[in-house]
């Protein structure tokens, strides 16, 4: 079930890349800027933007729901079906999630092979949390490994260690997202507590396995000294390094996608905001300062 696909990426791994986001993560981040990609299940995203109220949309409907109304609330009425935004004349209405095969998946790949294999580039896999899906994860990989592709997996590492052993077979590099190292705030701004993540960062990191760490910058959530200090200090103490620590500064360009899905941006009122130039210089500091590769931006 994939909801988005990047081409021409270049900050999802080395070179340009196509990136394939599969729908579905455990985590709930409070910033989480792809929203569309935390339930398994396809969704109708409605923009009231583009919107010109010629309710061709409740025409097609076999359901008679409005969709613009009706979205992700009536989910056993609607088929998701997708009829609805196929028909909308703006494009306000967007099915976000569709089952591909591989087939489907190499043909968008092999279309950029050329300048995948001129800048060194690859296939980034990415979500939502691929590691949910092993199976599909899996016959990607080995699909894209047969045409001698390079592999990356974009991951919070929130898997079995036989899931994050498995994939590792079938990539050359994983980007793992490094969110907060106290597992009370890891739990209360991702859902989720942090331990299996920190374990399994030092897995991969015991097996050498090639890796890069990415941290999203915060303020009020994550950017401050003690937090990037034991990010950078736990970093520093495995047996084999991130090959990159990317910070990665926070922007809320989620907010509008939450209001077409429906859904709610930071539904708690956390204070969060971007750090300033001056914090970013300071957090890359903390990293440079404990011998770590480090940069701002992916
Ligand atoms: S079809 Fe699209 S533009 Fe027309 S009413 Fe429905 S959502 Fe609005
Ligand atoms: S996805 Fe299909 S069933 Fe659901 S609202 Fe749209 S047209 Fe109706």
């Amino acid at each position: 079930m994939i909801f988005d696909i990047k081409r021409f990426a270049i900050n999802d791994g080395p070179g340009i890349r196509v990136t394939f986001f599969l729908k579905g993560c455990p985590l709930r981040c409070v910033w989480c800027h792809n929203p569309e990609g935390i339930s398994p299940r396809p969704q109708l995203l409605f923009n009231q933007k583009k919107c010109i109220g010629c309710d061709t949309c409740l025409d097609v409907c076999q359901q008679n729901l409005d969709p613009r109304r009706d979205r992700n609330t009536s989910v056993d009425a609607c088929l998701l079906c997708g009829n609805c935004a196929m028909s909308c004349p703006t494009s306000a209405l967007e099915l976000a999630g569709r089952e591909w095969t591989i087939q489907d998946i190499m043909k968008v790949v092999e279309k950029e092979r050329s300048v995948i294999d001129t800048s060194g580039g690859g296939v980034t896999i990415c979500g939502g949390e691929p590691l949910m899906h092993p199976a599909e994860t899996l016959a990607i990989l080995r699909e894209l490994g047969q045409h001698g592709l390079h592999r990356c997996v974009d991951t919070t590492l929130y898997a079995s260690e036989k899931v994050v052993h498995e994939v590792g077979n079938e990539c050359e590099l994983f980007l793992v997202d490094l969110k907060h190292m106290d597992s009370d705030m890891h739990l209360r701004y991702t859902g989720v507590r942090n331990e299996q993540i920190l374990n399994n960062i030092k897995l991969v990191s015991q097996q050498a396995h090639p890796f890069w760490i990415r941290i999203p910058l915060i303020v009020g959530v994550n950017a401050d000294v003690a937090n990037l200090t034991a990010s950078a200090r736990f970093l520093a103490s495995l047996p084999h390094k991130p090959e990159v620590v990317n910070l990665l500064v926070y922007h809320d360009a989620a907010i509008g996608k939450h209001d077409r899905i429906g859904s709610r941006f930071n539904p708690d009122n956390i204070d969060m905001r971007p750090p300033t130039d001056d914090e970013q210089l300071a957090a890359l500091q903390i990293f440079l300062n404990e011998g770590l590769e480090a940069k701002i931006g992916g």
